[in-house]
């Protein structure tokens, strides 16, 4: 092997081989990637490969305001209409993970209702009682944004 370079733990696209370094990173798109060329030690080749941020995904309101998704709200949401069920963390966790996957479907902007559709189709498959207090409070609301400053003001109390 030659000297300089990383191993960077990327299999060759060519031959399978594992022993691939780095040869040149720069960044590209204004900054907003980092391109990088890799050579295998195995076959020779050089490819390029490109490392940029996950696209992140955002929600529009119903008054129109946009902001980030936000995993944690989600789950606060299914947290609080299930503070006293009983449910597991497991099952908490695969609820929070199909409503961020729906969310990923529909991105990169994604409409509040949309959330909240999802987060009550999960409760309703799981438990009843949950599904109302969240139904109730969300019909009210309208949005986990809304719904969250409630949940805030519980917690002032
Ligand atoms: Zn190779």
């Amino acid at each position: 092997m030659g000297s300089g370079g990383t191993l960077a733990g990327m299999f060759c696209p060519l031959c399978g081989g594992a022993e691939t370094r780095v040869v040149d990173s720069r960044p590209a798109d204004q900054g907003a990637a980092i391109r990088r060329r890799r050579a295998c030690g195995a076959c020779g080749s050089r490819f390029t490969t490109y490392e940029r941020a996950e696209a992140v995904m955002l929600v529009r309101k119903r008054d129109g305001r946009v902001e980030p998704f936000q995993t944690a709200k989600v789950r606060r949401g299914f947290e609080f209409a299930l503070a006293d069920r009983p449910i597991d963390a497991e099952a908490l966790d695969g609820m929070v993970e199909r409503v961020e996957q729906a969310a990923r479907a529909d991105g990169p902007v994604i409409d509040s209702d949309l959330i909240g559709r999802a987060v009550l189709d999960e409760l309703r498959q799981s438990d009843e009682v949950a599904y109302l207090r969240f139904a109730s409070v969300y019909k009210e609301f309208q949005a986990i944004s809304d719904f969250e400053r409630e949940l805030a003001g519980l917690e002032g109390e």
